[in-house]
């Protein structure tokens, strides 16, 4: 819900309900905190998911492949850049889907909102 007390000046944040000035929320009405917290959050599980994707690769390198000893460093450079590229792209996915979650809220806020706004009358 979006509260408008000082003229559209101030609104409820959509994750905490706290009310923040306007400009220190964002297009989804989330405040700066939310943001970060939500952030940090997907941030935390991209590096647990990357880390099982790259122990899974290791682990596939190591018995399959056999590496010799001569190209070991390259397989551990594969290995790091698959651990880091998929922990950036799960906190990326996890924070959108996070994002699009909220989305979904503030829409049908946004029509109470659009409804409450129709002028109803002449004396408005
Ligand atoms: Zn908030």
């Amino acid at each position: 819900m979006i509260r408008k007390d000082i003229g559209s000046l101030e609104a409820a944040c959509q994750r905490c309900d706290g009310v923040h000035p306007r400009q220190d929320l964002d297009r989804l009405l989330w405040c700066d905190a939310c943001q970060e917290a939500a952030q940090r959050r997907a941030a935390g599980q991209g590096w647990y998911v990357g880390l099982a994707i790259g122990v899974a690769l290791a682990l596939w390198i190591w018995l399959y492949i056999q590496p010799s000893n001569l190209v070991i460093g390259g397989w551990v450079g594969t290995v790091l850049a698959a651990f880091y590229v998929s922990a950036r792209v799960t906190r990326e996915v996890l924070y959108g889907v996070e994002r699009v979650r909220g989305e979904a809220a503030g829409e049908t806020a946004g029509e109470a909102a659009v409804e409450a706004e129709t002028p109803d009358g002449p004396d408005h």
